[in-house]
């Protein structure tokens, strides 16, 4: 079952697989189900497009066309390799599918079929993922590197979160019953492969290995993943923790120690690990034993409010609660370290 994606877990996925994302104000509540009375899901397959403009970002996001209202995709993939996110609900990007086109991906056949009318229709935008790619779609403008890397990054998050494979991605012009011609137009490059031309097929093999590679990973570095050294475990003896513990000569002494000195040389001017760990924790405790004092001498004052005691009588009060509070904190303190 194929539910789709919270809106947080496709950012995450996106992010997880190395794409730049950006966020269209509103577009994790913007979609084409409640308008149309159509639910989105389950999905299973994501759908490929140019978007045959420029500047389209807001288009796609949310403005629409004439006759066709916003969004137009789940993603736009600007040319510069940013995906901002457009929907995370039913988008406006696949019209009716062939059957036997989608069939070819639903089942994710190596071979996909030329759309045919004659085979039935399928709401394409019920099942899809549409991931709507900057270019004039004109045959010459460029996807650049950086946008067809990050547009085989998203494909290859989408199908690494369902299991699917990369048979699972298609172009508009793969299923389209009215004439598509997305996405069409030259490759700058990719990994170690120079200029090329767009092609269905060479994209879902692009997409196949990047899912033989963990998500972090990058196409057509020469270099090898960095293993990282092997470390080899090598135990502290009880002879190097006393050495730890107890050798002067590596943390200095607080400057307001009573055997203070400024002498390098001098004893006073180091102290242990262990003398520094026993000072803290007689520091917490002298803390611990003022604020007990502090908070008995005000309860204690407060008892004493309007009952027209003497001074005197008010002090011994508030004494032997300050009293009472440090041999009691004391005696927490022993029973939690014996
Ligand atoms: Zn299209």
């Amino acid at each position: 079952m194929a539910t789709p994606l919270s809106a947080g877990r496709f950012l995450a996925i996106l992010k997880a697989e190395g794409v730049k994302t950006a966020e269209y104000p509103g577009w994790t509540t913007r979609g084409r189900d409640a308008a149309t009375g159509r639910q989105f899901g389950p999905v299973h397959m994501i759908l490929n497009h140019h978007t045959a403009g420029t500047n389209s970002l807001a288009v796609v996001a949310k403005n629409g066309v004439a006759g066709l209202p916003g969004p137009l995709a789940h993603i736009h993939l600007a040319k510069s390799g940013l995906a901002t996110m457009c929907s995370a609900g039913r988008a406006n990007h696949a019209g009716p599918m062939a059957k036997n086109a989608y069939d070819s991906f639903l089942n994710e056949r190596s071979t996909h079929p030329a759309p045919s009318k004659s085979s039935g229709t399928v709401d394409g935008n019920d099942v899809s993922y549409g991931i709507e790619t900057e270019n004039l779609g004109n045959g010459k403008d460029v996807y650049p590197r950086a946008q067809y890397d990050a547009w085989v990054r998203i494909d290859a998050a989408i199908c690494r979160e369902y299991g699917w494979s990369a048979e699972s991605c298609g172009c508009h012009k793969e299923t389209s019953i009215e004439g598509k011609i997305d996405p069409k137009g030259p490759v700058e490059g990719y990994g170690a492969r120079g200029r090329f031309e767009f092609t269905p097929k060479q994209f879902r093999a692009d997409v196949a290995e990047r899912l033989k590679h963990p998500a972090s990973w990058s196409p057509g570095s020469s270099t090898p993943d960095p293993t990282p050294p092997k470390e080899t475990a090598v135990p502290l003896t009880d002879a190097d923790l006393k050495l730890l513990a107890t050798r002067d000569g590596y943390f200095p002494a607080p400057r307001d120690a009573a055997d203070y000195s400024t002498d390098k040389k001098a004893a006073g001017h180091y102290w242990s690990l262990g003398t520094h760990l026993r000072a803290q924790s007689e520091g917490i405790r002298a803390a611990r034993r003022e604020l007990a004092a502090l908070s008995a001498a005000v309860t204690a004052l407060a008892g004493q409010v309007g009952k027209g005691a003497d001074t005197a009588t008010v002090v011994a009060a508030v004494q032997k609660a300050i009293a009472d509070a440090v041999i009691k904190v004391d005696v927490d303190i022993n029973s939690k370290e014996s």
